[in-house]
């Protein structure tokens, strides 16, 4: 993200977003409320369009800035799908389709999004759903499982892509605590996979284990950003200090 701005109305939500993320790192924004972590994650593959500045994916850009428009900047529906390709996105109200089955819900968007057919899309959910612990639950309706292995769905959803860099905005907060941990757990195996991850949470000593790198927002800026041992042990900002002040 270079230079990103985005505004509500006249509510400045990002300012002067520059983020870069390389293959293999977990980076997981983190802030307080209201800080604009989720929309600069939605501004990442274009969920949210963005005013000021470029976002960039492999070397390319993503949509447009409403200042910036121009011939070098992609503006059609069709190139923004080809560019954030390889990004997929994990919700935090999971989002999964009410009337299809556990399978279907992983298996829709290759179908309809990758143009496979019924029948490789069915062996890659099968495969994506193993991967999050769910194939057992494969027939069954979304409303009949646990909010965990709805959003262990949705984690399957976004894999069966075949993602380069996977978003994840809040993938626990709508859970029951109980529910937390096993979804967490899923996010872990895929960092000990390698998987190229920007994630939004709350679960701070969560981030603090799995991520290379803490993004620190507040009113839309990034105010500061480092390993998680560096933002934990040497804040420099006052603003860092006093919001991890609570967890010691
Ligand atoms: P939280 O941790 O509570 O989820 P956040 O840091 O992710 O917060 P955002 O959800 O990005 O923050 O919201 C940043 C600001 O933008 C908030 O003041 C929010 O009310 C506002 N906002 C977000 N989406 C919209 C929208 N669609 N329309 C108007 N204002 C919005």
């Amino acid at each position: 993200m270079r230079h990103v701005g985005k505004s509500f109305a006249n509510h400045v939500v990002l300012n002067d977003i520059n983020l870069r993320v390389d293959h293999g790192e977990i980076v997981t924004l983190i802030g307080p409320s209201g800080s604009g972590k989720t929309t600069a994650l939605r501004c990442m593959n274009f969920l949210e369009a963005y005013d000021k500045g470029d976002v960039l994916i492999k070397g390319q850009l993503l949509g447009y800035s409403g200042t910036q428009r121009g011939p070098a900047h992609v503006d059609s529906a069709s190139l923004i799908a080809e560019v954030r390709k390889p990004l997929s996105m994990v919700f935090q109200q999971f989002n999964l389709w009410p009337h299809m089955t556990v399978q279907e819900n992983v298996a829709a968007p290759l179908v309809l999004g990758k143009k496979m057919s019924r029948q490789a899309a069915k062996a890659a959910a099968m495969a994506a759903l193993g991967r999050v612990g769910m194939a057992q639950k494969a027939d069954d309706w979304p409303a009949r499982l646990s909010g965990g292995q709805q959003q262990r769905t949705g984690i399957a959803r976004a894999l069966a892509l075949n993602p380069e860099l996977l978003l994840l905005d809040e993938p626990t907060s709508a859970l029951d605590p109980e529910r937390v941990e096993e979804v967490l757990d899923v996010i872990r195996s895929l960092a000990g996979q390698g998987m190229t991850m920007v994630m939004v949470t709350h679960e701070m000593a969560f981030a603090a284990h799995i991520s290379s790198r803490l993004v620190f927002m507040a009113d839309g800026h990034i105010i500061e950003s480092g390993t998680p041992r560096q933002m934990f042990t040497q804040p420099k900002s006052e603003r860092l200090k006093s919001f991890l002040a609570p967890l010691f």
